[in-house]
């Protein structure tokens, strides 16, 4: 026993050295990134049941000088811990101010408006709020052109302060969107006291819809939830015509947003796919 006691605490295990030493590393990146401004946005379309793309979700990339394009799945969760994420949040702002200053400038996409993605510590930031309105301010943007989505993690920090800043952002005319709706474990009396103005269902109870008899029970329970609640109701990650018709023809989603429709792209392809529909 006194031998395992001993080796318990000289214990070494290389394959979690080895990851703590690239989480390190990743943080080290991620501070330089910030520095050099390596963020950029692809956007993704979304359309209401006719097919017309409405607006836009912002989904953050990383352009690493070495390994390419990382996605956010790679580095917004160390981003969150470490705090890193308002620097970067605050970066990825004011590219979306500027692109929707870009689109107003043109016929054809004036009409877009772009949901920015945003963390429950960018949030809670002292300076959330006036950050918003200053970099919409700056670029000359209306702010009913910003849906800013939120998710349930918010909720585990004070409601009455999150309420407050929801609704000076929303007196503004910004919208608020629920994300990953179902997926949290958010109670609907919290989840109803929120100005929301958006509910979006989740890809995973999508996915399976055709197949999955609970999924599409799901998705139709969400749909008339949002209805009832008097939310706009988007579903995401939607791949097939069938997952398109019951969602839209069947339970009355209001828009779509998935590879159906498009991939995330660069600004330029959103512009383009716009002239086309023309
Ligand atoms: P999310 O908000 O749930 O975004 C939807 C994700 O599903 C995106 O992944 C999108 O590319 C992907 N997707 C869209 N349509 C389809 C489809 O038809 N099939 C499949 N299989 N996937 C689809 P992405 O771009 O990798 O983003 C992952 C997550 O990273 C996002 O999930 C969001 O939570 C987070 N994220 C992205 N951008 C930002 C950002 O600017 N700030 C913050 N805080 N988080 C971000
Ligand atoms: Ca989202
Ligand atoms: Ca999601
Ligand atoms: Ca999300």
């Amino acid at each position: 026993a006194k031998s395992a006691g001993r080796n318990a605490h000289q214990f070494f295990d290389p394959a979690m050295q080895a990851a703590v030493e690239s989480r390190t590393r990743l943080e080290g990146e991620l501070r330089r990134a910030i520095l050099r401004g390596e963020f950029l946005f692809h956007y993704q379309p979304q359309v209401d049941a006719e097919g017309r793309m409405l607006g836009v979700e912002a989904l953050a990339r990383w352009r690493h000088p070495e390994r390419g394009l990382v996605a956010p799945g790679e580095f917004i969760g160390l981003a969150e811990e470490t705090g890193l994420i308002v620097a970067i949040g605050q970066h990825l702002l004011r590219r979306a101010c500027e692109q929707l200053k870009e689109w107003a400038g043109v016929p054809a996409t004036r009409h877009l408006t772009l949901s920015l993605n945003v963390s429950a510590r960018q949030f809670h930031h002292a300076d959330f709020v006036d950050m918003v309105l200053a970099n919409l301010n700056a670029a000359g943007v209306a702010p009913d052109r910003l849906v800013l989505e939120i998710t349930e993690s918010l909720l585990l920090d004070n409601i009455d302060e999150t309420v407050a800043r929801m609704e000076v952002l929303k007196a503004s005319g910004i919208r608020f969107s629920i994300d990953d709706f179902g997926t949290g474990y958010s109670s609907l009396a919290y989840l109803k006291r929120l100005p929301l103005d958006e509910l979006k269902i989740d890809r995973s109870f999508v996915k399976d819809i055709e197949t999955d008899e609970n999924d599409a029970a799901i998705c139709a329970a969400f749909v008339s939830l949002g209805h009832i609640l008097g939310l706009r109701v988007v579903a995401e990650g939607v791949e097939t015509e069938e997952q398109r018709y019951f969602l839209a023809r069947v339970h009355g989603c209001d828009m779509m947003q998935g590879y159906l429709f498009g991939a995330p792209v660069p600004a330029e392809g959103i512009a383009a796919s716009v002239r086309a529909a023309d």
